[in-house]
């Protein structure tokens, strides 16, 4: 299951840096565009499964590039605004409640929008998979431990899809390593990393703590039956 794709628009240098920063940090895979128009090309060119538009853009605003991209997507999108008068043109399109953030936002906020949007429109894509009380939202970027989301780093979230990918087969760690860090890998990274990153995962899963099993002289499986 690759990572949500998401369409950054926005004109501001120093903002879409930071906001690019912290989607990838959550685990989301980012374009950057800083006018409209390059925006809409990268939209229909790359398929993003969200867009996140500023209202005033360079060549193209946000309106307009909405308006071009609802002719023939669904993709939601969210503005990120600056001004009342903006909320009140969204509000216009009908675009629902979660369809804008008013600047300045935290970072935490505009994620947390994010994965509701993305939480609405993914599961068509790929239906959250369950084993006892934890379910794995692909789409949404999400575990659920009895239908609360689990905070995950996305490192944490990578190892735990690998192994649940693996569908109960056992993983070593030197492929867990490869996968979840591959070439970022630095020289701190090394078997024992893997250990301490299921050992921390388990303290996450709670009752469900003991699917994630140790295959002595062989990794990792997780159990899902
Ligand atoms: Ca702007």
């Amino acid at each position: 299951m690759s990572a949500p794709k998401i369409l950054l628009v926005e004109d501001e240098k120093a903002l879409a840096k930071i906001i690019r920063y912290n989607l990838e940090k959550g685990g989301y895979s980012v374009l950057v565009a800083g006018d409209g128009q390059t925006g809409l090309e990268l939209f229909r060119k790359e398929g993003p499964d969200l867009a996140i538009v500023d209202v005033m853009l360079p060549k193209m605003d946000g309106f307009d590039f909405c308006r071009a991209a609802r002719k023939d997507s669904r993709v939601p999108i969210l503005f990120l605004t600056a001004r009342k008068e903006e909320v009140d043109r969204i509000i216009g399109l009908e675009l629902g409640g979660d369809a804008y953030v008013t600047k300045p936002f935290s970072m935490k906020e505009l994620l947390a929008r994010v994965r509701a949007l993305l939480r609405r429109t993914r599961p068509a894509k790929s239906a959250p998979r369950r084993a006892g009380g934890l379910e794995l939202d692909a789409g949404a970027h999400e575990l659920r431990l009895q239908g609360k989301p689990v905070a995950l780093s996305p490192k944490d979230f990578a190892l735990l899809s690998c192994l649940w990918e693996a569908d109960g087969k056992a993983l070593t760690r030197e492929h867990l390593l490869e996968k979840i860090w591959g070439p970022d890998r630095s020289m701190e990274i090394d078997l024992a990393t893997i250990d301490q990153y299921v050992a921390r995962l388990r303290g996450k899963l709670g009752p469900e703590a003991g699917r994630l099993i140790t295959v002595k002289n062989v990794g990792y499986r997780l159990k899902l039956d």
